[in-house]
């Protein structure tokens, strides 16, 4: 017989079925047992009588313990009226087991992973993840996650957009944070860098033609931890366009997100529809944030208040972390990034009062989080050459831009794009405070990963293929 999943059983009452999965729990009724048995669809309640068992199964039925992976041959059957569990999907039938089969066995996993409380600590929980996305919360999380991602690819396709993929190994620049490097082996001395963003090559895509891309992009920065970000990596869904103003880029990621809302998440509600389009100074002036709370009632999980914020100053007073942005000689750092494009009427100000140049910046805010960020793009190299003065470059720093500043000679269109956060975005959607509870395996805050012992030790050897020499402080 073939395998079903439970929610297959639902509609099978009188049939005979085979059903693989976990064992959830077990409870003893005198001569019977009864199992929740577990697949990735979710819980069926299996009923162990031992006269409607073989004498194989019958053996085995003391034997089980939460966590065994078991095959269970059985009938279904509709439970009595009274008896059904309107908690289950599956609760109007159970399965009247016929056969079993202890396909492996369970130690006692080091928590309970039936347990809503979730009392383990964090670290206990990444240490083992795969028992801890057992847990039905955190498999609806990941299932989820995969279906808005779904939404997008399906979506953004269907908008004439094309998936590319780009490196992860590629060049270092001081792009706005730090980069993680990769020693190349074959050129000794030199680095790879994991990417801070894929900003520059889909500004190259744009020269090329593409005119529509985007990708489901991991994204590696090496900053301290912060709580509205996962540390190390995360995900962005990074897009770029050619030839669209900045409004058409808003209203295309504002239907994308609306329609995803009401297609997967029908118990939700949109504050705005449209969502507001508010100027940077207005905002700051009357919430004093740039990320406001717009939903009518705070408490509601159900409530999303999307809004837009837009015309941002292009520079902010650099700080002590903008270290990377440049030479650390200059007052003024990107308020986005270098890449963002003065609005026109700004231009001369460049010259005389840079505080006061306005941007094609756009960011996305959701309930007072910020889930995305983007802009129009600076295509003219005259202008890109007066931010990286501004912001303080050297002649070496410029000198790593080289390439895009050629690929501009070659007939560039004006371009702009967005990327809005994967995890944050599913995080809210999924009524989630913590980050890391939509991501499969993320990085504990200080960074690190206590399920595969990341990072580790490397030995002297492939250390020395690299030409690495390691001196402990
Ligand atoms: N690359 C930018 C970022 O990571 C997003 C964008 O401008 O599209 O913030």
């Amino acid at each position: 017989m073939k395998r079903i999943f439970i929610t297959e059983a639902i509609n099978k009452v009188g049939e005979e079925v085979l059903l693989k999965g976990w064992v959830n729990s077990r409870r003893n009724m005198g001569k019977i047992a009864f199992i929740d048995l577990r697949d990735k669809t979710g819980l069926v309640q299996v009923v162990l009588v031992p006269a409607e068992l073989d004498e194989v199964s019958r053996e085995a039925m003391p034997k089980i313990r939460p966590e065994f992976v078991l095959a269970v041959t059985g009938k279904v059957q509709a439970r009595k009226p009274g008896n059904e569990n309107k908690d289950l999907a599956s609760g109007t039938i159970e399965i009247l087991a016929s056969k079993l089969e202890i396909i492996n066995e369970a130690e006692t996993p080091p928590f309970e992973i039936d347990n809503e409380e979730r009392q383990a600590s964090e670290e206990l929980r990444l240490k083992y993840r795969y028992l801890d996305l057992r847990h039905e919360r955190m498999a609806r999380n990941i299932k989820l996650r995969s279906d808005v991602i779904r939404y997008v690819i399906d979506y953004l396709v269907d908008h004439n957009f094309t998936y590319i993929q780009t490196p992860m190994l590629s060049k270092s620049t001081p792009e706005g944070a730090r980069d993680y490097l990769v020693p190349s082996r074959v050129h000794q001395g030199k680095f790879f860098a994991l990417p801070q963003s894929p900003q520059q090559y889909k500004q190259l895509l744009m020269v090329a033609g593409v005119e529509r891309y985007f990708q489901i992009a991991p994204c590696f920065r090496d900053e301290d931890a912060r709580a509205d970000r996962s540390p190390g990596e995360f995900y962005q869904i990074d897009m770029e366009m050619s030839f669209m103003e900045q409004d058409e880029v808003l209203d295309l990621t504002e239907k994308m997100f609306t329609s995803m809302v009401k297609k997967l998440f029908p118990e939700k509600h949109l504050t705005f529809e449209p969502w507001p389009r508010l100027k940077h100074a207005d905002v700051v002036k009357k919430y004093g944030t740039d990320k406001p709370d717009l939903r009518k009632d705070k408490e509601n999980l159900n409530e999303l208040a999307f809004a837009w914020v837009v015309d941002f100053p292009l520079f902010n007073k650099q700080t002590a972390e903008d270290f990377f942005h440049g030479s650390g000689k200059s007052q003024w750092a990107p308020s986005h990034h270098m890449f963002t494009r003065p609005k026109e009427e700004d231009l001369p100000l460049l010259e005389t009062d840079p505080g006061k140049v306005h941007s094609y910046q756009h960011d996305l805010v959701l309930n007072g989080l910020e889930v995305g960020g983007g802009s129009l793009r600076i295509h003219d190299p005259k202008v890109q050459e007066k931010v990286w003065d501004l912001i303080g470059f050297t002649i070496e720093q410029k000198q790593q831009f080289a390439h895009l500043i050629e690929a501009f000679k070659y007939g560039v269109p004006p371009h702009g794009g967005i990327a809005p956060g994967l995890d944050r975005l599913v995080s809210i959607l999924a009524g989630e405070k913590n980050i890391r509870e939509v991501i499969a395996f993320p990085l504990m805050g200080d960074v690190r990963d206590p399920l595969m012992d990341a990072p580790s030790e490397v030995t002297k050897e492939q250390l020395e293929e690299l030409g690495l020499v390691y001196r402990s402080k």
